[in-house]
């Protein structure tokens, strides 16, 4: 966290030049659409990104020139695909900080990556009695495993309240972890509310009980730099397509040692020693964790994705999103009957917004007509809106290639959904 400060810093003392979403826009061939005759503004990045040329041509390449599985083949094109396989994993590993490659499993996505430790580490570990701590601003995906979880175990499942800000009761928290908690599951940015959550902070208290922490960073990743040993976490969690890269594929960082004690969540081909019909020696990390033909395009795809990021900067990237942030926050609030979801200490990627004209459903109509795409509902964080008393909420969720005319198009949106509810 002290290099991010730094590189923060550096971004604003200027020794970084800043980025220039003008450049990277021409990346994207699709952010050049049309929508219902208006130029697309995409602003529904927390559901997924757009995704570059970069990560196009490097699918294309896989599939026209070295197409073939991997680990299995004597042949050349094997070969090559192998070593971008694997090459893509070393690369998330360093993206993500991790202190060896096997720690990265490659699995479809943040949900995967989630079940996966609640179906392997979670039936070792959990028992009667124990108790399983998520917060109250969790994405379905990090809390129907757990809650599936405490049923089959007898463990009871624990949730830390958030205040009308947004933020986490860290106060609950502390009140919440103890001696029985086994596994604490957290989301490192909330999709629903954009809240920044003190991960470092929650790592070591839950460690402290003898406890292990999933952080889900599917809002995260995409945001700012991750670092898994700076924020002291035992398993992280994100998404690839939300990352730039394409669907169906995405990652579980595990610390080696909890990963190599863990038994396997799927089996069959690839994730094996040896087989006899009377036993079967698992194959080791990471290959005891991906079983069968595994997502190699989408892999390579990924690898690309991360590329891209790193050379514009993670730092940049934040710094430019902030920004950008900020500037909504007060351009939103300046429209006449818009309420803000929250108020986060840390605030990334989303914002999240009623009006008292019209319903999150209409405000999405309306906007779609003029071009803008963002969400509107419940966003998979039920909880979320039940805390604050809606059904659905509107919300406009950025990404690198966002600019301050993007915002002013969804703010002169806003004004006509006034112009025409109100
Ligand atoms: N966690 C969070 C915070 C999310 O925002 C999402 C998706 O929106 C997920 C988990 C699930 O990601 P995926 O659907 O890519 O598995």
């Amino acid at each position: 966290m002290a290099v991010n400060m730094a590189q923060e810093t550096r971004q604003e003392t200027g020794e970084v030049p800043p980025l220039d979403p003008a450049r990277i826009r021409a990346d994207f061939p699709i952010l050049a659409a049309t929508v219902h005759g208006n130029p697309l503004v995409y602003l529904d990045n927390a559901a997924t990104t757009q995704k570059p040329r970069a990560v196009l041509d490097a699918i294309a390449r896989y599939y026209t020139e070295y197409n073939a599985n991997v680990h299995r083949g004597v042949h050349y094109l094997s070969q090559v695909a192998t070593e971008a396989y694997d090459e893509a994993r070393r690369k998330a590993a360093a993206f993500l900080g991790a202190t060896v490659d096997c720690e990265v499993i490659f699995t479809r996505g943040a949900t995967e990556s989630i079940n996966l430790v609640a179906h392997s580490y979670g039936r070792q570990h959990v028992l009667p009695g124990d108790e399983i701590l998520i917060t109250g601003m969790e994405h379905h995906s990090n809390i129907v495993p757990w809650q599936i979880l405490c049923k089959e175990s007898g463990a009871t499942l624990r949730v830390v309240p958030i205040d009308d800000d947004g933020n986490l009761i860290m106060e609950e928290f502390d009140r919440l972890l103890n001696e029985r908690t086994r596994l604490v599951a957290v989301t490192h940015v909330s999709n629903a509310l954009g809240t920044v959550n003190p991960i470092r902070d929650i790592a070591a208290k839950t460690h402290a009980v003898g406890a292990v922490v999933l952080v889900d960073g599917a809002q995260s990743a995409p945001h700012m730099p991750v670092n898994v040993r700076e924020l002291g976490c035992d398993f992280f969690v994100c998404s690839g397509h939300k990352m730039y890269g394409p669907t169906g594929i995405g990652l579980l960082y595990g610390r080696a040692e909890l990963l190599d004690a863990m038994p396997p969540y799927q089996s069959g081909g690839d994730m094996i020693l040896s087989v006899t019909f009377e036993k079967t020696i698992y194959g080791r990390l990471p290959s005891k964790f991906e079983a069968g033909t595994p997502h190699i395009e989408g892999a390579i795809g990924l690898a690309a994705a991360l590329d891209y990021l790193n050379a514009q900067g993670l730092d940049r990237v934040a710094a430019h999103e902030r920004g950008l942030i900020r500037y909504a926050e007060s351009a939103l609030r300046a429209v006449p009957g818009l309420r803000l979801m929250g108020a986060p200490r840390q605030r990334a990627g989303v914002i999240a917004f009623t009006m008292d004209a019209a319903h999150p459903h209409d405000i999405g109509q309306v906007l779609d007509e003029a071009g803008v795409a963002i969400r509107a509902g419940h966003h998979c964080a039920q909880p979320v809106m039940k805390r604050f008393g809606v059904p659905a909420s509107a919300r406009a969720s950025f990404g690198l290639y966002n600019t301050r005319d993007d915002v002013d198009t969804l703010v002169q949106g806003l004004h006509e959904v006034n112009r025409i509810f109100a």
